[in-house]
């Protein structure tokens, strides 16, 4: 007897989420901010997570917290769902509104865990590629949307992992036109110009997430949801209780509640990214993506796992796509601090021909 097979197929077909890192000085393969914060602000939250009673439950509706996130976004308290990582939210998400044998709707490449979360909940996901300017092709998308009736569907804007923020009109027209719920994912929207993040309030069939993963909160895993108070009532009955642990509460206010003494790290980091953009245009055999995003992507085309390997001896790591079929020769490089793109384009000169 194999204990294994209590589990259910569309289970067990899947990978698990799996990092392999390569050790080395400096990583910038994860899309993290490694900006430190403010001293005052740091030392405000190591007091606020020393002063947590950890004894106690959280705080079951994270009051404080969500109150501090619809200062910041001008949203309801009513219009905001929180999850463990937005990751969680869109787990408790599709599970509220798929049954099983629908489907959703995604772009390609983008963000792998709306597939991975629908499979394993028996929710089928249709694809659509992206366009050869790694945009969206709102004609195939609407003809896709036409076809397979999706429930869901999510747009990555900025996409992870292409980088660029998706064309307004044709995200319009996708609305106009889809019955099922539009997601606008919106992870890395602090990198960007550009935010859908309120249009919820004018059009009920769109819902935007946000994490603070990308902003230097990585650790602490908090993303969440806005949209339709109805909406956001119904899924909220799916939420596991206490999701949002009282250190993730505390720090997360306080950092929301602090929000402008980010923007300096933002301004930074898309300064550095016009310096990275450069350097990889210069670089040769190397094609880069726009970037509206704490990261850029690239292709590269000579030998992958050269490349790869030949950053590794000179101490850095970042993403390779490997592997996977379409991308097998594509990179991702977050953006870090001034010094940590010196060794990336220091690296990158001694790596290409
Ligand atoms: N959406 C996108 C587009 C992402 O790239 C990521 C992280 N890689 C997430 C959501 C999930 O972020 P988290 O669970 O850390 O909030």
């Amino acid at each position: 007897m194999n204990p294994s097979d209590f589990v259910r197929s569309c289970v067990k077909k899947l990978s698990a989420y799996h990092v392999d890192p390569v050790p080395a000085d400096v990583v910038l393969d994860a899309n993290e901010s490694s900006y430190a914060l403010p001293p005052k602000l740091h030392e405000r939250l190591v007091v606020l997570m020393a002063g947590t009673e950890l004894n106690r439950y959280p705080d079951p509706d994270a009051t404080y917290l969500k109150r501090a996130i619809a200062k910041k976004e001008g949203a309801g308290e009513d219009e905001i769902l929180l999850g463990n990582g937005s990751d969680e939210v869109i787990q408790t998400l599709i599970s509220a509104v798929c049954d099983p044998g629908d489907k959703i709707l995604v772009m390609a490449p983008t963000f792998s865990m709306y597939k991975q979360i629908a499979t394993y909940l028996n929710v089928e996901t249709t694809e659509v590629p992206l366009n050869e300017k790694a945009d969206l092709d709102y004609h195939e998308v609407l003809g896709a949307i036409d076809e397979f009736e999706p429930k869901i569907i999510f747009i990555a804007t900025p996409n992870n992992p292409t980088g660029g923020n998706m064309h307004r009109d044709s995200m319009a027209a996708i609305m106009n036109f889809a019955d099922g719920l539009v997601v606008i994912d919106e992870a890395y929207v602090d990198y960007s110009d550009k935010t859908a993040a309120l249009l919820y309030q004018e059009r009920p069939n769109v819902a935007v997430l946000k994490t603070l993963s990308k902003v230097g909160m990585a650790a602490i895993r908090l993303g969440y949801m806005m949209a339709d108070k109805r909406l956001i009532e119904e899924v909220n009955k799916t939420r596991l209780p206490y999701n949002i642990n009282s250190l993730t509460q505390a720090v997360a206010t306080e950092l929301l509640k602090n929000w402008d003494q980010l923007k300096p790290i933002f301004d930074k980091t898309k300064k550095e990214r016009k310096r990275v953009m450069t350097s990889l245009c210069n670089a040769n055999g190397i094609t880069p993506n726009t970037s509206d995003a704490n990261f850029i992507f690239f292709k590269y085309d000579g030998d992958p796992e050269k490349f790869f390997n030949s950053l590794i001896e000179n101490g850095v790591r970042i993403r390779w796509f490997k592997g996977n079929p379409e991308l097998n020769n594509c990179f991702r490089v977050t953006i870090g601090r001034p010094e940590e793109n010196d060794r990336f384009i220091s690296a990158l000169e001694k790596s290409t021909p």
